[in-house]
């Protein structure tokens, strides 16, 4: 399998005289949702998801919650997801990777669920969306067990003109649960959805990922998020299949950063984030 992009060795192959080329990068998207892939069965989706994603030079999926999307899961909905993702990762385990879905708002379930897909699963991190605000206090025994765990905590983040949902996080309150957990490795995701105020506040919170998938592929929030935090902080995702993988990964391919800023974006900061979970998993050479 070419887990290269598409284009990045001849963009430097086209500069006379080139020496210095860097390896292609293993590309990992951070941020896949398999409900919007077509399929009868996770197994299915799973295979679509890897065949688009194929074509695309894409190595990895990083891949949360199931379907129906549900604003405040139920413990029941809960499991289920998350047994959807676990037989969709058993398709192709190296490329199929996940984070379990829980509900804060339930915390006896999201730490039975944590145990059970991570402890005693193949998972290696914590997907968090709207059910409750990241300020909330069961976040606390949350992030601690993931700390243990060396699990990434992906952390959903808006700010909505039209006014955030109730349990939906700001950046701001994002700022406030890593101030509280500086050893977590969070991820701030959709770069707090109005970027350049996203980019302002996480400023506040050095040990905080900044993902930047969804929205459209606007020109200059890579190169802007580089310049702010260096690009060892900045991770791409695609938030497919409700955007494209291709719409997305030209936020970096065509970002004017050099070929080892890209690179790490494209796959190399996730994966240093990930490394000491999938290591001790095996799931890493
Ligand atoms: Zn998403």
């Amino acid at each position: 399998m070419a887990a290269v992009a598409p284009g990045w060795l001849s963009l430097r192959a086209e500069e006379p005289g080139s020496s210095n080329l860097v390896s292609p990068p293993e590309i990992w998207d951070s941020h896949v949702h398999l409900s919007s892939f077509a399929g009868a069965t996770p197994e299915a989706r799973a295979e679509e998801a890897l065949r688009v994603a194929t074509r695309m030079g894409i190595a990895r999926l990083i891949t949360f919650m199931g379907w129906p999307f549900a604003l405040t899961p139920t413990p029941e909905q809960i499991r289920e997801q998350n047994d959807q993702l676990l037989a969709a990762m058993r398709v192709d385990p190296r490329r199929v990777l996940g984070y379990v879905y829980v509900n804060p708002l339930d915390l006896e379930g999201s730490l039975n669920e944590i145990r059970r897909c991570i402890v005693d699963g193949p998972m290696v991190g914590i997907k968090l969306w709207v059910a409750a605000r990241c300020t909330h206090e069961h976040l606390d025994p949350i992030l601690e067990l993931a700390t243990e765990l060396q699990a990434a905590i992906y952390q959903h983040t808006w700010i909505k003109t039209t006014g955030n949902l109730p349990g939906e996080s700001t950046p701001q309150d994002l700022v406030t649960l890593a101030k509280r957990h500086p050893e977590a490795r969070l991820i701030c995701g959709h770069s707090g959805g109005t970027w350049e105020l996203g980019l302002r506040i996480m400023q506040q919170a050095p040990s905080v990922m900044f993902e930047i998938a969804g929205a459209d592929p606007t020109a200059g929030i890579t190169e802007r998020a580089v310049a702010e935090f260096g690009a060892r902080r900045v991770i791409f995702g695609s938030d497919a299949g409700g955007r494209s993988f291709a719409t997305q990964m030209a936020k970096i391919l065509g970002a004017e950063i050099d070929d080892d800023a890209k690179s790490q974006i494209l796959g190399g900061n996730i994966r240093r984030l990930l490394t000491p979970i999938m290591q001790a998993k095996g799931m890493l050479s």
